[in-house]
């Protein structure tokens, strides 16, 4: 079963009445973050995403049994690193590599297209993908306003990206939202740009500014719907949940010590092993997240959760091919 993705009530709200355009981009975010206090209450018990777990859709769905069968193992992990800054392209990459190499373990990087801080080396990128390590494009520009652009422009953006991805001559074309901002129109313009898969939805979504309380709600890839008129299609891009909180949430949003990260990390993979799904997780190259070096320890720590768990473990290029070949899209 595929979900409809309508982005939160604030984030109409301020779309809809054109009052985001008269808005600093600085500000926009605190400014849909308050939107959302005061969305009003008629979203339903069962509308609101449960956190850290929620698994609705897959409980509905009468595909999930099958999807469980699809690993190798008793359940799949991706990991994947958002390359959002200077020093966590130049310095926080190539020690995540390192460390990962260590634990014969390769990971998904999704870089930015056309980045205000680094500029991307075609050598670098292609040697790393020669050691089987994957990457997918972080939109064109991390800068927070795709959300908040006219239509054509959120759209060029996409294709901008699919352009640069294409030139580098990666595994496949993938896309992550810039601070997994998500649009109404995004997964067509993904679709129309010719993208293979997106990561951008969490399975459930409590710390995205704007996005809380939104999600799939499955730990399962998906092939999308997008709404052209008044019909809903659906997308032969395969949506790849991010099943796993975030370094980020869990550092900043949820003020957890290392400790309790790797507590949180550990219990949800449990879960997600126990129902044969996909970990999806996100950890930031960047110094204020886990690209830090204080938090290396607990970087290797999370890997070595990780193997003991035996989980597959693919990138994202990998579990896009052969899932559409097992399921294929629509056409
Ligand atoms: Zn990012």
């Amino acid at each position: 079963m595929d979900i409809k993705y309508e982005p939160p009530a604030a984030m109409q709200f301020g779309i809809n009445l054109k009052l985001i355009e008269y808005i600093p981009y600085q500000i926009r975010n605190s400014f849909v973050s308050m939107l959302s206090l005061f969305r009003q209450k008629s979203s339903s018990e069962s509308e609101r995403r449960k956190f850290p777990i929620d698994d609705l859709a897959d409980r509905l769905d009468p595909s999930t049994d099958e999807k469980r069968e699809f690993w190798q193992k008793d359940f799949g992990v991706i990991m994947t690193h958002d390359v959002d800054t200077r020093i966590g392209y130049e310095y926080g990459m190539s020690k995540f590599v390192d460390m990962e190499r260590a634990e014969d373990l390769v990971s998904t990087f999704n870089i930015v297209a056309e980045s205000f801080e680094y500029d991307i080396s075609e050598d670098f990128i292609k040697s790393l993908v020669r050691d089987g390590f994957d990457f997918g494009m972080h939109g064109l520009h991390h800068d927070g306003k795709f959300a908040f652009l006219p239509v054509s422009e959120q759209r060029k953006r996409i294709e901008d990206s699919a352009t640069r991805g294409r030139e580098l001559g990666l595994p496949s074309l993938g896309y992550r939202a810039p601070m997994l901002h998500r649009t109404k129109l995004m997964i067509r313009h993904l679709t129309e740009a010719g993208y293979d898969w997106d990561s951008s939805f969490p399975d459930t979504d409590d710390s995205t500014i704007g996005y809380e309380s939104t999600g799939s709600r499955t730990i399962f890839p998906f092939y999308p719907l997008f709404r052209v008129g008044e019909d809903w299609q659906q997308s032969p891009v395969l949506e790849i949940p991010v099943s796993m909180p975030q370094d980020w949430t869990l550092l900043y949003y949820y003020r957890l010590s290392e400790e309790s990260m790797l507590r949180v990390w550990k219990k949800k993979m449990d879960y997600i092993k126990s129902k044969g799904g996909l970990a999806v997780f996100i950890i930031h190259p960047d110094p204020e997240d886990f690209g830090h070096p204080k938090y290396h320890n607990s970087y290797r720590s999370l890997l070595n959760i990780i193997k003991k768990a035996d989980p597959e473990i693919l990138t994202c290029s990998e579990l896009t091919k052969r899932w559409k070949k097992k399921f294929p899209p629509p056409t």
